[in-house]
C-alpha cells in the first residue's frame, strides 16, 4: 500500500487546515453577507413601501376633517378647518418625504409627483370654496364629487404601493404574507373612509342619499366585509406580539363593532327618507371616522415591526461578521502558529539531531546544536543524544588507549629488549614489506666469533654490551635497503636489497672490518671481537627469506669452519658474481672467502 511520508502528510495536513479554515470562513462570511444583503435590501425596500402607503393614508386621511367641515357653517367649523390645514400638511409631508425618497432613489416614472398636486390642489381649491358657503349651498353632488376627486388621486397611490410590495417581496419572499396584510389593511382603510365620503353630503344636507351614493356605498360595504373575511385569517395567522393582538381586538370592537354598523344603519335609514337634521353629517364624520384609525393603526404596526426585523437582522448580521471574521483569523493564526510551533520545536530540532546521530555514527565532525524548544519528549532525545556522544568519546579514548598499547605491544612483542633491534620475528614482519622491485637480494648472517669465550672471560654483562655496541654499529647500517635482526643469541640477520650483490659483498666485508678494529668498552674493560658471515642471494621476488638464510647460515658454518672473522659466499652466489664478471670482460673474479 503507498504510504505517504509523515513530513509530506504534515506539510499537506497544515496547507488543507489553513485552507479548510479560509474556505469555511469565507462560506460563513458569504452566508451572513448574504442575510445582510437581503436585510438591507428589503429595510430599503420597506423605507419606500412605508412611504408610499403612509402618503396614500394620508390622502384618504385628509378626507375625514373635510367632511366634517363641510357638514358646518362656515362660522362653526373653525375647528374642523383647523384639523383640514393639519391633516393637508401631513398629506404634503408624506408626499415631499416619498418624493425625496424617490429623487434620492432611481426616478419614479410611474408617479407624476407635478400632476398629482396640480390634481390634489384642485381639489382643494374647490372644496375650499365650498366651505366659504353656507352648508344649505353646497351641493351634494359638489361634495360627492370632490370626494370622489380625492379617492381617485388616493387611488393613484395603489398601483404605486403594490410595486413598493412587489419590491419589498422581491428583496425577501419571507415577507409576503406580512406585506400582503398591511397591503390588504391599506385596501379596508381605504374603503372604509370612502363608504363615509360615498353618504355624508347627502346626510350632512338633511336628503335622502341619492340611489347612485347607495349603489357605491353598498358596493363599498361589500368590498369592506370581503377584505376583512380575506383578511381575518391572515391577519391572526400573522400576530406575534401583544400590540399586534390588541390593534386587532380593536379593529374587531371598534370598527366592526360600531363604526361600520353604525353607518350601515345610517345609510339603511337614510337611504329611504331624508334625515331630520344636518347634524346628523358631522355626527357621523365625528363617531365613524376614529373607528376607522385601529385599521391604519394595525397596518403601521406591522410595517414598522418588519422594518425593525429587518434592522436587527442587520445588527445581527453586523456582529455575526465580525465573529465569523475574528473566528475566521483566529483559526488561520492558530493554525499557522500550531504548523510553526510544529516546525520550530519539533521537526527542525528531529532533523538536527538526526544530522548529529549521522555524524556521530560515522565520526564525522559536526557543531553540536543544543535544543532550545520546550518539548518534553525532544528534550529527552536530547539529553540521550548528549550521553551518546559522552559515551562515544569515552569509547574512542578507549580506542585509542588500546591501539596505543596494541602498537606498544607489537613493537615489543618484534623488538630485541637488549639490542633495540627487531628479533627474528620482527624481521619477517618487515620483510614481508621489504618488497619485489629489486633486482637482487641478499641474506647476511652474522656471527660473533667465540663470544662464549667472552661472556666466560669478562662477564655476561660485558657480553651485553658487546651485543649492544655491534647492534648499535648495524642500525647505523640499516636504511631503506637494509633490513637489520638479532637472529638469536649472538647471530644476526642482514637482509639486503641490490642491483649489484658484488656492493653487498663489499659492504659484508666493509661491516666486517670494522667490528675487527671495533674495541669496546665495556664495563668490565675493552674488549675486541670478530664476526664472520655468511652470504647467499636470489633474484627477486624472493620465494622464500627462510630458505635464503637457511643457504646464509650455511656460508656462515663455511665462514666459521674456515677460521673466522671472514665473509663466505653460497656455491650459488659464487657462481652468479663468477658469471657477471665473465661478462664484464674476463675481470677479476671475487674471492671465495675473506679474511
Ligand atoms: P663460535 O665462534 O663457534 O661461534 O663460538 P661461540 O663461543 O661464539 O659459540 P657458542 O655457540 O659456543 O656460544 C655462544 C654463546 O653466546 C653462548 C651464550 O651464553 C652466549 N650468549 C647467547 N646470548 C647471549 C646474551 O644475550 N648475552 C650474553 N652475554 N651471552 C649470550
Ligand atoms: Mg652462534
Ligand atoms: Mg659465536
Amino acid at each position: 500500500m503507498f504510504r505517504l511520508p509523515s513530513l509530506d502528510l504534515i506539510r499537506i495536513s497544515s496547507v488543507i487546515a489553513l485552507s479548510a479554515s479560509m474556505i469555511i470562513g469565507s462560506i460563513a462570511l458569504r452566508g451572513v453577507l448574504d442575510r445582510r444583503e437581503i436585510a438591507t435590501e428589503s429595510l430599503r425596500q420597506l423605507r419606500f413601501f412605508e412611504l408610499a402607503t403612509a402618503a396614500a393614508s394620508a390622502m384618504t386621511k385628509e378626507r375625514l376633517p373635510l367632511e366634517t367641515a363641510l357638514s358646518l357653517e362656515p362660522e362653526q367649523s373653525l375647528g374642523a378647518r383647523a384639523d383640514l390645514r393639519g391633516a393637508r400638511l401631513s398629506t404634503d409631508m408624506a408626499i415631499a418625504r416619498l418624493h425625496q425618497h424617490l429623487g434620492e432613489a432611481a426616478a419614479e416614472p410611474d408617479l407624476n409627483f407635478n400632476f398629482l398636486m396640480t390634481l390634489l390642489r384642485d381639489e382643494r381649491r374647490l372644496a375650499d370654496s365650498l366651505l366659504t358657503l353656507p352648508v344649505k349651498d353646497r351641493q351634494t353632488s359638489l361634495q360627492l364629487r370632490i370626494a370622489r376627486g380625492m379617492s381617485a388621486i388616493s387611488e393613484t397611490f395603489v398601483p404605486f404601493v403594490d410595486r413598493a410590495a412587489k419590491r419589498v417581496i422581491e428583496a425577501d419572499e419571507s415577507l409576503t404574507g406580512r406585506v400582503n396584510v398591511a397591503r390588504l389593511l391599506g385596501a379596508l382603510y381605504e374603503s372604509a373612509t370612502r363608504l363615509a365620503s360615498e353618504v355624508t353630503p347627502a346626510l350632512k344636507r338633511s336628503e335622502k342619499i341619492p340611489p347612485e351614493a347607495v349603489m357605491g356605498s353598498m358596493r363599498v360595504q361589500q368590498r369592506i366585509l370581503a377584505l376583512w373575511d380575506v383578511g381575518v385569517s391572515q391577519l391572526e395567522f400573522g400576530i406575534d406580539s401583544p400590540e399586534l393582538s390588541q390593534a386587532m381586538a380593536a379593529i374587531r370592537a371598534v370598527y366592526f363593532g360600531k363604526g361600520f354598523p353604525f353607518l350601515s344603519r345610517a345609510i339603511e335609514t337614510h337611504s329611504r327618507k331624508p334625515v331630520a337634521s344636518a347634524e346628523q353629517g358631522s355626527r357621523i364624520s365625528a363617531v365613524y371616522a376614529p373607528t376607522t384609525f385601529p385599521i391604519v393603526h394595525m397596518r403601521d404596526l406591522y410595517v414598522e415591526a418588519m422594518m425593525q426585523e429587518a434592522e436587527a437582522v442587520q445588527n445581527s448580521t453586523l456582529q455575526e461578521m465580525r465573529l465569523v471574521l475574528s473566528l475566521s483569523a483566529l483559526v488561520l493564526v492558530m493554525t499557522a502558529t500550531a504548523a510553526w510551533v510544529l516546525y520550530r520545536q519539533m521537526l527542525r530540532p528531529l532533523f538536527g539531531l538526526r544530522d548529529q546521530i549521522l555524524a556521530l555514527c560515522e565520526r564525522r565532525p559536526i557543531a553540536r546544536r543544543p535544543y532550545e524548544g520546550s518539548v518534553d519528549a525532544v528534550q529527552s532525545l536530547y539529553r540521550a543524544l548528549d550521553t551518546l556522544a559522552a559515551r562515544d568519546r569515552e569509547r574512542m579514548i578507549l580506542e585509542e588507549e588500546r591501539a596505543a598499547l596494541a602498537e606498544k605491544l607489537r613493537t615489543l612483542s618484534e623488538t630485541d629488549e637488549l639490542t633495540s633491534l627487531p628479533n627474528r620475528r620482527g624481521l619477517f614482519v618487515r620483510l614481508d614489506c621489504f618488497g619485489t622491485q629489486a633486482r637482487e637480494y641478499v641474506a647476511i648472517l652474522g656471527d660473533i666469533d667465540h663470544f662464549k669465550a667472552v661472556n666466560d672471560t669478562c662477564g655476561h654483562g660485558a657480553g651485553d654490551e658487546v651485543l649492544a655496541a655491534f647492534s648499535a654499529l648495524l642500525r647505523k647500517r640499516a636504511g631503506a635497503d637494509v633490513v637489520a635482526a638479532r637472529y638469536g643469541g649472538e647471530e644476526f640477520a642482514i637482509l639486503v636489497r641490490s642491483d649489484d650483490v658484488e656492493s653487498v659483498l663489499a659492504f659484508a666485508e666493509d661491516l666486517r672490518a670494522e667490528v675487527e678494529a671495533m674495541t669496546v668498552e665495556t664495563s668490565a674493560g675493552p674488549v675486541r671481537v670478530t664476526v664472520s658471515f655468511g652470504l647467499a642471494h636470489e633474484r627477486g621476488p624472493v620465494s622464500s627469506w627462510q630458505t635464503l638464510l637457511t643457504l646464509a647460515d650455511k656460508a656462515l658454518y663455511d665462514a666459521k669452519s674456515a677460521g673466522r672473522n671472514r665473509v663466505r659466499l653460497t656455491n650459488a652466489t659464487i657462481a652468479a658474481l663468477e658469471d657477471r664478471s665473465g661478462d664484464d670482460d674476463h675481470g677479476a673474479a671475487p674471492s671465495r672467502t675473506t679474511a
